[in-house]
């Protein structure tokens, strides 16, 4: 595998677990975020996380220490300059991720391959953004990254075979499973599971049952290992609400209207386990 070095943007939810596996299978990881205290907190769950894999057996502390020391941080874009890879987790926003793109693209060396761990935007559209859209390519890694063995893999209209292989590689070479999809909006793995998340929102909303009632119901009805509205409070009521206003818009099919609940917790700050509170409330 040709790829030794990675730039991650964004150290929290997603980015923070893609540094970590990044690291564990020795290769180097720069990851930016805006601030300090972002990255602090980033490094701070992976050092949490991988505690948790000692205590299971699954690695050891020297282990530990060699993918923590794998990590850099940094608030500057252009320490991504000589990495073979970025992969973007930032916030699901799509003049933002737009904006990233420009920017790499005239930042990054001219081999590197610019991945989006978007949930649901257009890949096409982020590689037409750029002077390198055969390189452009979705890395759609499942919450919590270090858990979960899928990354589902979206080619752009434009993405090269090479880029697509490079990619496939990769994410065998951290110990994932490459599934590929077709850019179309919220891919596949979004495309099924938000409108069921949207679906649950609207039971809440209507009073039908209690959070707690509607998720015990879909797992032990559905033997779901997650209740839909807890797992939106893992995934980020925030995330939540960009990905279904995608597949609204996208489509322009009235079945993926928005919950208003969505916007309302995301204004009163409520984005789910991140923000402390959310369906539930967490310590
Ligand atoms: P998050 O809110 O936990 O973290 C986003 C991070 O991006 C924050 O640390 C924020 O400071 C940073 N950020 C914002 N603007 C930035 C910029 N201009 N430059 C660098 N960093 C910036 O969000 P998340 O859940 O980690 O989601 C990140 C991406 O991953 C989104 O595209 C989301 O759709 C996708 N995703 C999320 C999940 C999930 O379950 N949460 C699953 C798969 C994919």
């Amino acid at each position: 595998m040709n790829i030794k070095t990675i730039g991650v943007i964004g150290a929290g939810t997603m980015g923070n677990g893609i540094a970590q596996v990044c690291a564990a299978a020795g290769l180097k990881v720069t990851m930016q975020d805006i601030g300090e205290a972002q990255l602090e907190r980033g490094l701070e769950t992976v050092s949490t996380s991988l505690d948790r894999l000692i205590k299971k057996e699954k690695i050891t502390v020297d282990d530990k220490q060699s993918a923590l020391a794998n990590i850099s941080t940094t608030t500057s874009l252009e320490a991504l300059a000589e990495v073979d890879i970025v992969i973007e987790a930032a916030t699901e926003n799509e003049a933002l991720k737009l904006s990233i793109f420009e920017q790499l693209d005239t930042i990054c060396k001219a081999d590197a391959i610019l991945a989006s761990n978007t949930s649901s935007i257009s890949l096409t559209r982020i590689a037409g953004a750029t002077q390198r859209a055969g390189q452009i390519i979705g890395m759609h890694f499942m919450n919590p990254v270090p858990m979960m063995a899928l990354v589902e893999v979206i080619r752009a209209l434009q993405t090269t075979n090479e880029t697509y292989q490079a990619v496939h590689a990769l994410s065998e070479f951290i110990g994932k499973i490459p599934i590929e999809a077709k850019d179309s909006p919220g891919f596949v793995a979004n495309r099924i599971l938000i409108p069921m998340l949207n679906e649950a929102a609207y039971v809440y909303y209507e009073g039908l049952a209690s959070a707690g009632g509607i998720d015990e119901i879909m797992k032990l009805g559905m033997s779901h290992p997650m209740g839909p509205l807890m797992l939106a409070d893992l995934i980020g009521l925030d995330t939540c609400l960009s990905v279904i206003k995608v597949l609204h818009e996208g489509f322009g099919d009235s079945k993926y209207r928005p919950c208003p609940i969505w916007q309302q917790m995301v204004d009163a700050g409520y984005l789910g386990r991140k923000s402390g509170r959310g369906f539930y409330v967490y310590d």
